[in-house]
């Protein structure tokens, strides 16, 4: 396969698509955005698409709820690249994607770009559904015989450094901090520009053809307790520490409401469980290894910033 051309951003004006779609321009390809007409007076959206226009970028209207409209936009790229939401306490819109599912694309990267849902089967309820959809979407396009590159992205770096990993946090606190159980489970954290920056080197890359691709960043590979230490390095001074049991947690997560408890079970399998990093992935699957050309943010240097 060449070097796909065109590119259509689905989810474009997103916390992590408004970085694909950076990340495709920054790659030269001819890019396409996506958006709705259901986006009204919102100004700050609209701002960012005309700021993507002007470096060159294509904007398309169309709708999931005109079905004409998205197999028009959809034709009109070699790659579709969706980043539609997926976090329950923003909006979870993954079984959308199911109308996306035709045969005209090179190849299609759904909305994933975290856990990888297929060693998820035994997850605990209800942020299980998260998984669950991302697989019927997958299902849905391996039967359509549609090519795909599935991103196994991990820990999106803003949420889960911002608050050292603590689930209800997103910046780091100067004074105190609860850990997870014993704080020991290895996550792997991943700035999203860099998330991006390797989905766009995927899809013109035949090794990744039809595979789940991971990035996993070998700095990037630490406990809740390492993270800890980096951000009290930068602080000079040591964080007051509460340790949340797994008991504990639990018990607080059935308070919550279904959103809240939809994250809180993520939070649950990478902190107590230790889900991301308790399998080792091949070489010629970790976008680290694939993509040596790529300089990635380490957990230090992204912490830095909230200094
Ligand atoms: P956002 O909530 O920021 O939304 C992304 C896009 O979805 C927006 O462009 C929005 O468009 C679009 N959208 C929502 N509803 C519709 C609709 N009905 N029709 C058309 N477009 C719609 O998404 P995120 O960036 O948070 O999530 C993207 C992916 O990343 C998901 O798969 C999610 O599960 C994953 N994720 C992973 C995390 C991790 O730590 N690994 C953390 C967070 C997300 P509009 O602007 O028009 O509303």
């Amino acid at each position: 396969m060449g070097k796909a051309n065109k590119v259509l951003v689905i989810g474009g004006t997103g916390y992590l698509g408004k970085r694909l779609v950076q990340a495709s321009l920054n790659s030269g390809h001819d890019t396409y955005v996506m958006h709705r007409p259901e986006i009204g007076v919102d100004i700050e959206k609209i701002q960012l698409l005309l700021s993507f226009k002007m470096q060159g970028a294509h904007l398309v209207s169309a709708s999931f709820d005109d079905y004409q409209s998205l197999v028009d936009a959809v034709s009109l790229a070699d790659v579709v690249i969706c980043a539609i939401s997926g976090v329950h306490i923003r909006s979870h819109q993954i079984l959308l994607q199911l109308k996306l599912v035709q045969g005209c694309m090179q190849r299609f990267v759904p909305s994933e770009f975290g856990t990888d849902p297929a060693r998820m089967e035994e997850a605990m309820e209800p942020g299980r559904i998260t998984f669950d959809d991302k697989m019927v979407v997958r299902r849905a396009i391996e039967e359509a015989g549609i090519p795909f590159t599935y991103v196994a992205a991990n820990c999106f770096a803003g949420y889960f450094l911002g608050g050292l990993c603590q689930p209800g946090f997103i910046l780091p606190s100067r004074e105190r901090v609860t850990l997870l159980g014993d704080g020991n489970q290895k996550g792997i954290y991943v700035d999203e520009d860099d998330i991006a920056a390797y989905t766009l080197k995927a899809i013109d890359d035949p090794r990744t053809l039809n595979k789940t691709i991971y990035v996993k960043p070998p700095k990037n590979v630490l406990s809740q307790r390492e993270v800890v230490q980096i951000w009290e390095k930068y602080i000079g001074k040591e964080l007051q520490k509460t340790v949340l049991s797994e008991q504990e947690f639990l018990a607080v997560m059935k308070e919550q409401n279904y959103a809240e408890q939809v994250g809180l079970t993520h939070y649950y399998h990478v902190c107590y469980e230790g889900c991301l990093a308790s399998f080792e992935v091949d070489d010629d699957q970790e976008a680290t290894k694939l993509y040596p050309e790529v300089r990635y943010t380490t957990v230090e240097e992204y912490l830095k910033r909230y200094v």
